[in-house]
């Protein structure tokens, strides 16, 4: 009797630690652990795949010739790797660091799907065509994440458009479909020396996933991301169909489902469709509006906006990127906690896509110990701006630009803001002048009702509370 049961069951486990881990992720409050219950489902699977090598299933079918030395230092350089430069990423390089794993999964998915064609384990028309599938799929999402990791890093600035794009992306798909198709009746074909063809396919879809990602604003990346998240997934699923690796295939559904809904879901916030991202020029900052903002500026002293809010009865708080640039969080919570115990009401409005990351703000504020009734979604709060005495905007800029719903030519045009403009006084702290992540004006500064209090997040609220503290004391001094 072979002991394939054994990789049966580290399979049957390594899935069921995947989807605990998922469904765990679903709420801040056990995410962090669902993370950590999905790693040991990747440790289970990577352990199950050594029993292959070692030939634990006394099956010799199943028995992977493989060179132990090598996939033992290629374990070790990526987890030394992978271990260092997750100690060391700040909250907001974040996005770049999920769209390089990402591209690494996209990756590794085209590399196995290479390896079996150039192995020639794949056998049956059928089979090949899900590895081809798989190879083209992991090839673009390996080249697109690594371009939407440049333009997260600041490294790609501009989105790079030729007249005709579109036509040259399909041409260039249809290529490698093509030469997909002529690889697979080659191999069925038993053709001998396929390599340079192989390499084609891959050197096409690969052009193919820097094409499509190019010429994408950077407004967009958020879904972008999510996007080749989906696909990685859907890759990673197809080459475990091909190995015949359940886990493999368990783990890439539940990436690739989990992916594909965030991505509908976030292209949703921003009230656009998958298509309309990825073809139209939306985030072109050189279609920005040319109409004239008008109003001013007008600056605040940090205690004189921190003691109008004291004396206010209901506030609504809108982080944005800058409350995490800033690691402002904890100070920010303290201040709240000030305002509640004087009586005032307190509510935190979340924008899906602010910040650098989906749920970015939510961990922020998890990490401060803000209580989860404290925080609204943008539907649910919304309505609320209008019967707000102070709205409180904390590095925030695109999530609550009203050009999104009335300049047609703004490239934030149709993305749900969030109302802070309704509000009675609005007050808004960051450090200048500086625009937001797409690159436009923002009129909500200019506005009758908006005083700007300038500063790093941190520094303006250290003084607010500061500010508070002294009206508490000059309170009891009076009494
Ligand atoms: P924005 O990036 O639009 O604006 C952030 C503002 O914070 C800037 O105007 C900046 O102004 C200010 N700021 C920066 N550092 C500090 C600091 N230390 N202290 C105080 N203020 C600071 O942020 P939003 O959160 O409003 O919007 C998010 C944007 O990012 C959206 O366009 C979204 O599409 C995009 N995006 C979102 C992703 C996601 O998944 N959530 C992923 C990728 C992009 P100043 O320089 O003057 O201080």
């Amino acid at each position: 009797m072979t002991a394939v049961w054994i990789i049966d069951a580290c399979d049957f486990i390594a899935a069921f630690l995947f989807i605990y881990g998922l469904k765990r992720m679903s709420s801040p409050v056990t995410a962090r652990s669902g993370i950590v219950v999905a790693g040991y489902g990747v440790l289970v699977a990577t352990l199950a795949s050594f029993l292959y090598i070692f030939g634990v299933t006394g099956d010799a079918a199943l028995h992977l010739n493989v060179n132990i030395a090598l996939a033992v230092i290629a374990l070790v350089v990526g987890l030394g790797w992978a271990w260092w430069s997750g100690k060391r990423v700040p909250l907001t390089s974040m996005p770049q660091m999920v769209a390089l794993y990402n591209g690494f999964g996209g990756g590794a998915a085209g590399a196995i799907a290479a390896v079996e064609l150039l192995g020639g384990t794949s056998v049956g028309g059928i089979h090949l065509s899900v590895t081809m599938v798989g190879a083209l799929i992991g090839s673009v999402s390996f080249s697109g994440s690594l371009i939407a990791w440049a333009k997260l890093d600041g490294r790609v600035n501009k989105p790079w458009r030729v007249k005709g794009q579109h036509i040259y992306n399909a041409l260039v798909l249809l290529a490698t479909i093509a030469v997909g198709v002529w690889l697979v009746t080659l191999v069925v074909g038993g053709a001998a020396s396929i390599a340079p063809i192989v390499g084609l396919f891959f050197g096409l879809a690969l052009i193919y996933g820097i094409m499509l990602t190019m010429p994408i604003g950077g407004a967009d990346m958020p879904v972008i991301i999510s996007m080749y998240n989906a696909l990685t997934g859907l890759a990673v699923g197809l080459d475990g169909f091909a190995l015949q690796n359940p886990a493999l295939m368990i783990a890439g559904m539940v990436v690739g489902s989990a992916g594909s809904l965030l991505t509908i879901l976030m292209a949703r916030a921003m009230n656009r469709s998958i298509s309309n991202v990825m073809f139209s020029n939306f985030g072109d900052v050189s279609l920005e509006s040319t109409s004239e903002i008008k109003g001013r500026m007008k600056p605040v002293e940090a205690s004189d906006a921190a003691i109008s809010m004291r004396y206010a009865s209901k506030v609504i708080i809108v982080p944005g990127y800058g409350l995490a640039a800033a690691q402002a969080q904890q100070k920010l919570y303290e201040f709240v906690k000030q305002l509640q115990s004087g009586g005032v009401d307190v509510k935190f409005a979340i924008h899906p896509v602010a910040g650098r990351m989906p749920g970015h703000m939510d961990v922020l504020l998890a990490e401060a110990g803000v209580p989860y009734d404290m925080i609204a979604e943008l539907d649910e709060i919304n309505e609320d701006f209008a019967t707000t005495d102070v709205a409180l905007v904390i590095g925030a800029n695109d999530v609550v630009n009203p050009a999104a719903r009335t300049d047609k030519a703004s490239p934030i045009y149709g993305m749900p803001i969030l109302n802070v403009d309704r509000a009675h006084q609005v007050y808004v702290i960051k450090r200048g002048q500086g625009k937001g992540y797409a690159g436009v004006e923002n009129e909500l500064f200019f506005a009758d009702n908006t005083n700007m209090i300038y500063g790093d997040a941190r520094g303006v609220l250290v003084k607010m509370i500061q500010a508070v503290k002294e009206l508490g004391g000059e309170a009891d001094n009076a009494a």
